[in-house]
């Protein structure tokens, strides 16, 4: 069953990270794709970083935008372990010797402002404060429902709008709400160099710019922070309980209490703003997908933040859905190619048959990994199951059709 003449091949809720990669993807495919993002505007909030993981990066490299992000972050070298003083107790490499997947580090708006302008740039239309509200399926099509604009008509509704997806509860109206895994997020960037914290720059006992420095601290405090060259992102998480909210006028009041004295205490002394999240996660997921809508990304599978994979997950799901469209439907043109966005979708439910048991139990995996690291350990769960790095590559090699 293909879509009808008159409609959109795919609309996709969302231009975060999933659903900007994945417009790249279905371009790539020469699927027809409308983005709608609920904000009105590209974001100006550079606070929060992440770090893209060897798998990310592979995954940018099969939508063409592995060049794009590159030169926007920073390359991330070793993981040193320091104690609160700052002293190198270990170090390890970060992913393998392959320097076109080395992991990056870069601001979360940043990594999404540039999908979508590649996005953008390559004809894919974004339509900003399109937020979407519902959708009516039928027999061969789903109008989409934007607060305040006009119906859209689709072949494919796909929720890449996140933790809280309406299209989550669209596709699965029995969906349990996102889960508080009990651990508190704060995270920022101090300036490069600071000669107001003591006589020792905090950075000074940070090792190399790029790498990934564990600093270990008391008080249920984990903490990490990279310096690049213009400035430090750090974040600490910290076991909550129940959270109280922080205080609006100074934020990381607690963190402050709680972090042990030293380089990590430094760093958060010089913070410029310190933002604060509460984590959750998504540990008894339902379906995917039901009647051509269909969720991606965190909508899908948002893991709490240990294990630093939800971007990188959001960027493969693109990529093998994005195959998975283009194999089952009129859109396969041959590897390498970039359409026009004039091609079908073909029949979804076969698209998903393909897709879901490439994805479920590698997603599901790293939800429970991230919580058992969170302090929030999964019982009666869906275990989930890694995949070994051979075949997640072949999944991400856009060239080869997905098994
Ligand atoms: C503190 C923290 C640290 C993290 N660190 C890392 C890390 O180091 N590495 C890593 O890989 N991951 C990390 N993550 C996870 C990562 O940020 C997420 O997995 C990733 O952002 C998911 O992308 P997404 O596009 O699915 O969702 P989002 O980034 O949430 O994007 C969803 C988009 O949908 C839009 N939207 C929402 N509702 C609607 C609607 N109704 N209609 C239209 N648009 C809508 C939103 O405005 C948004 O633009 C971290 C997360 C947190 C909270």
């Amino acid at each position: 069953m293909s879509a009808p003449a008159d409609a959109v091949p795919v609309v996709v809720a969302g231009a975060g990270i999933a659903g900007s990669a994945l417009a790249l993807g279905l371009h790539r495919a020469g699927i027809g794709v409308v983005v709608c993002e609920a904000h009105p505007d590209d974001g100006a909030d550079a606070g929060a970083f992440l770090t893209l993981a060897a798998n990310g990066v592979r995954a940018l490299g099969a939508l063409d935008a592995a060049d794009a992000v590159a030169a926007v972050s920073a390359p991330m070298a070793d993981m040193a372990i320091l104690d609160p003083a700052g002293t190198e107790l270990d170090r390890r490499p970060l992913g393998g010797p392959d320097e076109r997947v080395a992991f990056r580090c870069l601001a979360r708006v940043v990594l999404a402002r540039t999908l979508r302008e590649l996005a953008v740039a390559r004809g894919v239309e974004v339509r900003h404060g399109a937020r979407v509200t519902g959708a009516t399926p039928d027999g061969d099509g789903v109008t989409v429902h934007l607060d305040g604009g006009p119906d859209l008509r689709a072949g494919l509704l796909v929720g890449a709008d996140g933790l809280h997806s309406p299209v989550r509860a669209l596709v699965d109206p029995q969906a349990r709400p996102p889960r508080p895994v009990g651990q508190r997020i704060y995270y920022g960037f101090s300036p490069a160099a600071d000669p107001g914290v003591g006589q020792r720059p905090a950075d000074a006992r940070l090792g190399h710019t790029g790498d990934f420095h564990v600093v270990r601290s008391g008080g249920g405090v984990a903490f990490g922070a990279i310096p690049t060259s213009d400035r430090t992102w750090w974040f600490a998480r910290v076991e909550t309980g129940v959270p109280v909210p922080p205080p609006d006028d100074d934020p990381g009041a607690a963190l402050r209490t709680a972090v042990t004295p030293g380089v990590a205490a430094d760093i958060v002394a010089a913070a410029e703003r310190i933002h604060v999240t509460d984590a959750h996660d998504l540990p008894h997921v339902g379906p995917w997908f039901s009647d051509r809508m269909l969720v991606v990304g965190d909508a899908a599978h948002a893991a709490s933040p240990a294990t630093g994979q939800g971007a990188t997950m959001a960027i493969e799901d693109a990529v093998v859905l994005a195959k998975a469209l283009r194999d089952s439907g009129q859109g396969h043109r041959g590897p390498g190619d970039h359409g026009p966005g004039d091609h079908g979708i073909g029949d979804p439910a076969a698209a998903m048959a393909v897709y879901e048991p490439l994805r479920r139990g590698r997603t599901q995996a790293n939800v429970l990994a991230s919580a058992a690291m969170s302090g929030s350990p999964v019982t009666g769960a869906d275990p989930g199951e890694p995949l070994p790095d051979p075949v997640l590559h072949a999944h991400l090699d856009w060239a080869r059709p997905l098994p």
